[in-house]
């Protein structure tokens, strides 16, 4: 059968396809799945639609192309020779994009973790494990203390709510009970008080003027 696309609509069609299921994040995927985590993908939902979305430890997993997210002093982050600016801008582009998204991210409640591709760079070198297998090895770690932290954060948010609830309670009896203490000391009777605390009457100041 014949290939009725033209280059470009392959080659878009081809880069659509790569941005999901990419080789690094089924890695990722694999051996989360292995350590008993579980997880959604693609959440469209969320900011940024997150690759991995682990929600009982709050945290989200963004697997990176170094090139295309910019990966800072990173050696497959290199800005090709020709057509450099546009490159160069693209690149910074995705990178805001990529901060704010992260920021939303926070903002809600989650933990965001990124890994960069050459972090899953498979290979090893004589008995020395891969910068893959460090990766993965540190992945359920850095999850759990996820999930303590934003536990923690909760609890010292539920606490900061109740001490203001308080801390109103009690600066409203407080009030209370200076108003009976005065009008107590000083016997006022509550239709003096009622009167004194209306102010000057309008002929007062007239007559005086006269
Ligand atoms: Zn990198």
């Amino acid at each position: 059968m014949a290939d009725r696309m033209t280059k470009e609509q392959r080659h878009r069609c081809m880069s659509h396809i790569r941005s999901r299921d990419t080789r690094p994040e089924m890695a990722v995927r694999k051996s989360l799945f292995a350590a008993g985590f579980r997880y959604r993908l693609n959440v469209r939902t969320l900011p940024g639609t997150p690759d991995i979305v682990l929600r009982k430890y709050h945290t989200i997993i963004f697997v990176n192309g170094c090139f295309w997210h910019g990966h800072e002093g990173c050696r497959h982050n290199v800005i090709p020779q020709t057509n450099r600016s546009f490159w160069a801008e693209k690149i910074e582009r995705n990178r805001r994009r990529d901060a704010a998204v992260q920021a939303r991210l926070e903002a809600l409640g989650w933990k965001v973790i990124i890994i960069w591709e050459c972090e899953l760079d498979p290979v090893r070198r004589g008995d020395s494990p891969s910068r893959r297998e460090l990766t993965l090895a540190s992945l359920p770690e850095r999850i759990l203390q996820n999930a303590r932290d934003s536990q923690e954060e909760r609890e010292s948010r539920k606490r900061a709510v109740e001490e203001y609830r308080l801390e109103k309670k009690m600066s409203a009896a407080r009030k209370r009970y200076r108003s009976l203490d005065m009008s107590d000391r000083y016997s006022i009777s509550p239709r003096i008080a009622a009167e004194s605390s209306a102010g000057p009457q309008d002929d007062d100041w007239t007559s005086e003027l006269d």
